[in-house]
């Protein structure tokens, strides 16, 4: 059968993006699939959200030639200080206890976005049909086959869901998945303030859920304040200063005086977890295959390991002549991701749990914990290296490798 693409991508958003580039550098025709055109996804009022790309997150933007778009605009991670609401036992990550570079970097979501589609544009092979919406699809042995609202198909030997939380594709390809709502709201928003951050990540676990104070440029921060669905309606609705205060209370004076710069948004918090991330003629990638909890800041960082681990796996299948929308192909892929994926479903979800309550033996628990692991260099030093996205079986474009 001769198909129109070699592999098609529902979903243009940061890690449907990344997963078109990487493909396209491979040599690969693709196509992505997505709703929402570039000029709306890039307004404000769209994505208030910062990302903290990781250090494998970066080596991949750098071999893919989005980076060089993006550094100017980052905000380097040196530390990060994680503590159990006000108590004064906490956590301190320094990044030169691990090497020279930053834990990771800031990023804006919507100079990701703006980068990976400027950098779209330069491969011939990859087509970006926006606005656009799926409404189907239909698999054979042979194909994936993909109908759009205004009638027309595609189809090619692979269909990659990278279609969000909310996954169609998931459903559609008969993917059953694990979902169980968080009770909690995030709220992002972004302060400008007067005394420099120097850098520092903050983390503060309150009863109900963190809050994170997360270090840009031009002395702001982005802020991902976590409270139940209730009082985040409540918070949000409040005239400045008293949102202001609010914030300030929470952050303390070490930032100075606080202004907000923008808008405030708010983000349902609920698990997501695919029970397979393959079926025939189907991958999913991002929060589709798993859609996890903010507490880390690894959801994006996670979905771009899939996309790093996928381009590999499907770019050597191509040039070994073999079928890459095959079974043995994707099961090459999911056998890698599964492990990692799942390792931080769980993490994400159990901190959660164990760091958004009151209750006196779990407080008690958790301090001690704080405490020990910054005792324990070897253990630190594995979580330092876990948050920089640089533990585990690294694909070669997050080593700083070719594809
Ligand atoms: C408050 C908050 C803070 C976060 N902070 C961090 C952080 O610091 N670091 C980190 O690593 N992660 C973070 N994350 C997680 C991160 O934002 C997500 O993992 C990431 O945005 C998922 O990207 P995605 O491309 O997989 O899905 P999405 O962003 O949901 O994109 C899916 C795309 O598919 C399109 N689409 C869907 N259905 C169709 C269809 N039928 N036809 C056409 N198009 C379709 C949609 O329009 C959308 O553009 C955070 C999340 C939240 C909520």
């Amino acid at each position: 059968m001769r198909h129109t693409h070699d592999i098609l991508i529902a979903g243009g958003g940061l890690v449907g993006m990344a997963t078109a580039v990487a493909l396209a550098s491979g040599g690969l025709r693709v196509a992505v699939v997505e709703r929402t055109p570039p000029p709306s996804q890039l307004a404000e009022g769209f994505d208030g959200r910062v990302s903290a790309i990781s250090l494998g997150s970066q080596k991949l933007f750098a071999q893919l030639g989005v980076w060089e778009r993006i550094a100017a605009l980052a905000e380097p991670i040196l530390d990060i200080r994680v503590s159990d609401a006000d108590s004064p036992i906490f956590l301190h990550y320094d990044h030169r206890e691990v090497g020279d570079e930053p834990f990771g970097w800031i990023v804006e979501n919507r100079h990701t976005r703006a980068a990976l589609f400027e950098r779209a544009k330069d491969f011939a092979n990859l087509e970006l049909l926006t606005p656009a919406s799926i409404t189907g699809i239909e698999t054979t042995s042979q194909s994936a086959i993909v109908t759009l609202a205004d009638g027309r198909t595609l189809s090619a030997p692979l269909l990659i869901g990278a279609d969000g939380k909310h996954s169609r594709i998931r459903d559609w390809a008969g993917i059953k998945a694990h979902t169980h709502p968080y009770h909690q709201t995030a709220i992002v928003c972004t302060i400008a303030h007067t005394e420099p951050h120097h850098g520092l990540a903050l983390e503060k676990f309150l009863p109900i859920g963190p809050f994170a104070v997360l270090p840009m440029q031009n002395n702001q921060s982005s802020l991902v304040w976590t409270e139940s669905h209730e009082r985040a309606e409540m918070l949000i609705s409040l005239p400045d200063d008293a949102f202001i205060e609010e914030i300030t209370r929470r952050v303390g004076t070490q930032l100075g005086e606080i202004s907000l710069v923008g808008g405030r948004f708010k983000y349902p918090l609920t698990l997501v977890h695919a029970e397979s991330y393959i079926s025939q003629r189907v991958a999913l990638v991002g929060d589709a295959a798993h859609g996890i909890h903010p507490i880390a800041g690894q959801g994006v960082n996670l979905g771009f390991r899939d996309v790093a681990a996928l381009a590999e796996v499907l770019v050597d299948a191509k040039r070994l002549g073999l079928d890459i929308g095959a079974q043995p192909t994707l099961q090459a892929y999911t056998r890698w991701r599964s492990f990692d994926a799942m390792a931080m479903v769980a993490t994400t979800d159990i901190l959660n749990r164990l760091f958004s309550n009151n209750v006196f033996p779990l407080n008690a628990a958790r301090n001690l914990g704080l405490g020990l692991v910054g005792k324990l260099p070897g253990v630190k030093r594995f979580f330092m290296r876990h948050a920089m996205g640089m533990e585990g079986d690294l694909p070669r474009l997050m080593r700083g490798k070719r594809l």
